[in-house]
């Protein structure tokens, strides 16, 4: 399915080819056709599902092809309310980006600022108004915003609005608009409240469109975690890299000085890496960055800041060399692998020290990540979760012999994944039982 065939105009395919888009989303496909047939909808959707565009390029179509626009002063044609400032600066931008090419004028108006730019702004005349629900009653109030002329209306995030408190100034508002309208209402969750208040908006027989979140990038990727002591990390490493089918992989050291020694021991190994991080220069940065986007370097080190602009398609492995000690780090760390593809590989290594870092990240993240429990470089003796100690008489201490390859690595038992195929991990929780962030 293309924009084309959801027969959208030349002014706004325009901008969207501008934008990248090249196929809409699922809500976009949905929603688009009856929207374009005036239709009121309900839609059940998040943000980060493309919902902005499913209901500013049909608004804006319908705005462009209604002949009395061009002429006379630009009246309020279209509301959308959103209860929060983020939420509507963000509305109105794609307003600007998907109408570039129409003349649609559009404004934005929200609360904890001084109100003179958007009453400036109102008095030059729009045909969209993004508004918080708050500083619109207050400025109908004032007199400076009329709704009889809105045809299009848009009632956005409204559980979030309720949660807000917003209800009252949102019944005022309806009360306000005239009865021949196109009404849009969009809500995450639909709860009998939210329902109640839809029909109020809708009527009983609109559109329905439900589209389920995308899944998180902490289910999308496929982890794993390595106990291993710190001496032991650049062997195992260099082991996995040797072993691990991978087109490229991205390792992240938590210091600058720790990325340079990887490099350093990897090279010693006969692979080839370069690092990355703020204390080489622009120069040496873009041409490590090129070297592996082209595939010429298989392997790149970096430190969490100097990562944050890699943007590499097919990235197939992120190794955490270090773990990072902010969670939130970890789940950037790992969604750089997974994009474009369906899924993607996240290997942590973990020593003694780095243990309440992992507890940390899996309770972010609210997964228990696999541990793999047959690597040749298993953590020795002290740096393993403390186990009860045999009392005394019974059994003996354990060598502290380090195993060796394929033979004498400890199996795991209990909750740990010993599975030695790593994509199989049938420990992993069903994705039902883990709870989904939202993104707003
Ligand atoms: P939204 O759910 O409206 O907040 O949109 C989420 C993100 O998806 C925004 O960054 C949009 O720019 C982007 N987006 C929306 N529609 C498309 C599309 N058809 N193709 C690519 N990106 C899109």
């Amino acid at each position: 399915m293309t924009f084309e065939e959801l027969e959208i105009i030349e002014p706004i395919l325009k901008a969207l080819n501008a934008e990248g888009y090249s196929t809409p989303t699922p809500i976009q496909e949905k929603s688009i056709p009856s929207l374009l047939k005036r239709k009121n909808l309900l839609g059940c959707a998040q943000t980060g599902t493309g919902k902005t565009a499913a209901f500013a390029i049909p608004i804006l179509q319908h705005l462009y092809n209604d002949k009395n626009l061009k002429s006379g002063f630009r009246e309020i044609k279209t509301l959308v309310i959103t209860p929060t400032r983020e939420l509507a600066i963000q509305i109105q931008e794609s307003f600007t980006k998907y109408g570039k090419y129409t003349g649609i004028k559009n404004t934005v108006i929200f609360g904890g600022v001084k109100q003179g730019a958007q009453t400036e702004a109102l008095r030059r005349g729009v045909e969209v108004l993004v508004a918080t629900p708050g500083r619109l009653l207050d400025l109908m109030n004032q007199g400076f915003i009329s709704l009889k002329h809105v045809e299009y209306f848009v009632l956005d995030e409204a559980d979030r609005m309720l949660d807000m408190g917003f209800i009252h100034d949102i019944r005022k508002v309806i009360a306000k608009l005239p009865n021949k309208r196109q009404s849009l209402f969009f809500s995450a969750t639909m709860p009998l409240d939210i329902l109640q208040l839809s029909q109020k908006i809708v009527g009983g027989n609109p559109e329905k469109v439900t589209i389920q979140p995308e899944q998180t990038t902490a289910e999308k990727v496929e982890q794993s975690v390595y106990f291993v002591s710190k001496r032991n990390k650049p062997k195992l490493l260099t082991h996995l890299l040797k072993t691990e089918e991978y087109e490229s992989s991205l390792v992240f050291s938590r210091t600058k000085h720790g990325a340079d020694k990887i490099v350093k021991f990897l090279k010693g190994a006969q692979i080839i890496a370069e690092a990355i991080h703020g204390n080489k220069s622009q120069g040496a940065r873009q041409r490590a960055l090129t070297n592996f986007k082209s595939g010429e370097t298989k392997v790149l080190v970096a430190t969490d800041i100097a990562a944050r602009g890699i943007d590499v398609k097919d990235l197939s492995l992120v190794i955490n060399y270090d773990l990072p000690n902010e969670e939130e780090t970890y789940v950037h760390r790992i969604g750089r692998t997974g994009r474009a593809s369906a899924s993607g590989s996240a290997l942590s290594f973990c020593d003694v020290e780095e243990r309440p870092y992992l507890r940390g990240i899996q309770k972010l993240i609210n997964q228990r990540i696999p541990v793999i429990d047959d690597h040749p470089f298993i953590a020795d003796n002290e740096e393993r979760p403390a186990k009860k100690k045999p009392t005394q008489g019974q059994g003996h201490p354990r060598p502290k012999k380090k195993p060796r390859y394929g033979q004498g690595a400890k199996q795991g038992s209990g909750e740990r994944n010993n599975n030695n195929n790593r994509r199989k991990d049938s420990n992993r929780p069903s994705s039902k039982n883990r709870s989904r962030s939202r993104a707003r």
